[in-house]
């Protein structure tokens, strides 16, 4: 299970950037390519956008547009963010002393991490990015995403288990009867394994 909860932790190694999709002439023609290139969710708050919905996430410029108007349509520049964490983070820039971690040219998870719900920070830098988007105050929504993902992936763990059970005894069924109502059951299950398996994908931003 913890590999599937771990898609919401902050990641241990840099993201190394595929190719730039563009030219483009305007940020929002890369967003598609954002949601792909960072797996649907968040670099800053790591919500999948399955959540809040496509509509509710958009460019962010890692070095804001507003004040360096050159990398507006930079792709190393251009990250895929929530539209919480974008506002939040408004046109702030890192400084001398600090700066806010972005997932292709730091670490992420040496600035701050999850703890089921909870953040921690563990350098100035994280601590900063936490302050900044306001992470703390928004566990809520982390904890309901937890909840519902815990239950899913416990779900899919006892269809997984019927699904077995119930092939080794079709195989071993006897009556015409026997089998007809086993592969009922197997289509049944089958299809409900689909729909939580869409929703852990929903959840998590990842592929099962
Ligand atoms: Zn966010």
């Amino acid at each position: 299970m913890s590999g599937l909860l771990d898609a919401l932790l902050f990641p241990g190694e840099r993201h190394p950037r595929g190719p730039d999709p563009g030219p483009f002439s305007y940020p929002q023609a890369y967003k598609a390519y954002l949601r792909r290139e960072f797996r649907s969710k968040c670099v800053y708050c790591r919500v999948p956008d399955g959540i809040k919905g496509y509509e509710g996430f958009g460019v962010d410029h890692y070095l804001p547009a507003s004040r360096f108007p050159g990398l507006a349509l930079a792709w190393p520049n251009l990250f895929y963010a929530c539209n919480v964490c974008n506002t939040w983070k408004s046109d702030s820039v890192s400084t001398a002393g600090r700066f806010l971690p972005n997932p292709c040219d730091h670490r992420m998870a040496d600035h701050l991490q999850y703890r089921g719900a909870e953040v921690e920070t563990h350098t100035p830098h994280g601590e900063w990015l936490a302050e900044l988007l306001h992470l703390e105050e928004r566990k809520g929504l982390r904890e309901f995403i937890l909840s519902a993902l815990v239950g899913f992936v416990k779900a899919r763990i006892e269809l997984l288990g019927d699904l077995t059970a119930m092939e080794d005894r079709l195989e071993t069924a006897q009556s015409a009867d026997e089998r007809s109502s086993l592969e009922a059951a197997i289509q049944e299950a089958t299809e409900e394994l689909e729909r939580v398996e869409r929703q852990i994908e929903r959840l998590t931003g990842e592929p099962l």
